[in-house]
């Protein structure tokens, strides 16, 4: 065993498989700083690959052609599925996808055996599921001696996501999973995939606080955002929301609601982006921290996605202090991203846990 009492996937899978494995791989989770659901819609975003939240995965050859054996210390639970089986609305779904999308052919020739341990909150909105595909991705390519291409990583994870899973995602958080250097933001233009990376401010720390509250995104609501937000492409005559911007906002008031304000928060949110990667670049931390309350305000009052508990979080995160606060990921629910002074983190972080027992710091980057 490693420091402490959390096994490596190297252990788990020798727990599990009474055998060593042959390949480790693992990728981290993200937290996304500015630009909610523009992904989807063509936009910008700006997500932080995370130092110390990662999926690890330990593989190994299997016993059975067609058969993929996994274990996940977070259920504490083995899984067999077939190569050939449909989603069945199981945590192993997204092993089986992933395994699908790489290694069809070698898994059905002598099957496979994985184990995963990790420490990225599942639904908290920092992205577990893209770092366990990713993970996959990359030790399956090792594994079997391909070149894994961080961004075709990226697109084959999505696919995923969206092919086999059936959760409609854009591509942030699998691209920041799989392309981002671990500690630092970037910008993303989903459209193009142009990346720049973003500079840190110096002096503060972004704190990342779990509500407590957590999401499942397969459920309806990221869905119905996602078909509303075609609804509002076809209202305008435009292929993506991303092709709109300030000027557009009066035209936008004019279509049905709430596919005014879904339009209002992309175009709205992409500006926010961009602005806020300018203040990084400046080092303007109040700017920036202004740009995440009202990237906040926008997601609850225009794409409606934050729950009460989140809501009164960011409210109580300013009052003791934070330069900057807004629910972070898909939504409904889980982190909250929070900028603060470096010498106010530890401060800030007690009071918040003590006035909100439900609430813990997931980690300060
Ligand atoms: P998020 O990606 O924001 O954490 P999602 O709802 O997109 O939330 O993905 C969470 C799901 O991903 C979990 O419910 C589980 O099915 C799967 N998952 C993520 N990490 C693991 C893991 N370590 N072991 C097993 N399943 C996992
Ligand atoms: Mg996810």
């Amino acid at each position: 065993m490693n420091a402490g009492t959390t096994p490596t996937a190297a252990e788990a899978f020798a727990a599990c498989f009474a055998q060593p494995p042959r390949v480790v791989a693992s990728a981290p989770g993200r937290v996304n700083l500015l630009g909610e659901h523009t992904d989807y819609n063509g936009g910008l975003v700006l997500p932080m690959a995370l130092r110390d939240l990662c999926v690890n995965v330990a593989i190994g050859a299997g016993d059975t052609p067609g058969v993929i054996d996994v274990y996940s210390d977070i259920f504490r639970d083995t899984a067999r599925r077939a190569i050939t089986e449909a989603p069945s609305s199981h945590w192993s779904d997204y092993v089986l996808g992933a395994v699908k999308a790489a290694a069809t052919e070698q898994v059905s020739r002598e099957g496979i055996r994985i184990a995963l341990t990790a420490n990225v909150p599942l639904g908290a909105g920092l992205s577990s599921s893209a770092a366990l595909e990713v993970a996959t991705l990359r030790a399956l390519a090792t594994f079997y001696g391909v070149e894994a291409d961080p961004v075709d990583v990226a697109l084959r994870a999505r696919s995923v996501e969206n092919d086999f899973v059936g959760m409609p995602c854009g591509i942030m958080d699998q691209f920041a999973s799989s392309v981002g250097q671990p500690g630092a933001a970037l910008m993303l233009d989903t459209r193009t995939l142009d990346h720049t990376p973003a500079p840190t401010l110096t002096g503060h720390r972004f704190v990342i606080l779990h509500s407590g509250v957590s999401h499942k995104l397969t459920e309806d609501g990221y869905a119905t955002r996602v078909a509303e937000c075609r609804a509002a492409c076809t209202a305008l005559g435009v292929e993506m929301l991303s092709d709109l911007g300030p000027a557009d906002l009066g035209r936008i008031a004019e279509i049905a609601s709430p596919l005014d304000r879904r339009a209002r928060h992309i175009v709205t949110e992409n500006r926010r982006v961009e602005a806020g990667f300018r203040a990084l670049t400046e080092g303007d931390s109040a700017t920036f921290g202004r740009l995440m309350v009202e990237s906040h305000a926008s997601q609850r009052d225009d794409y409606e996605i934050t729950v009460p508990e989140t809501d009164l979080l960011v409210e109580t995160a300013l009052t003791e202090g934070a330069l900057g606060a807004r629910q972070t990921g898909g939504g409904f629910g889980g982190a909250l991203v929070v900028l603060l002074a470096t010498e106010r983190v530890e401060d800030w972080s007690d009071k918040m846990t003590r006035a909100f027992p439900a609430t813990h710091v997931v980690a300060v980057t």
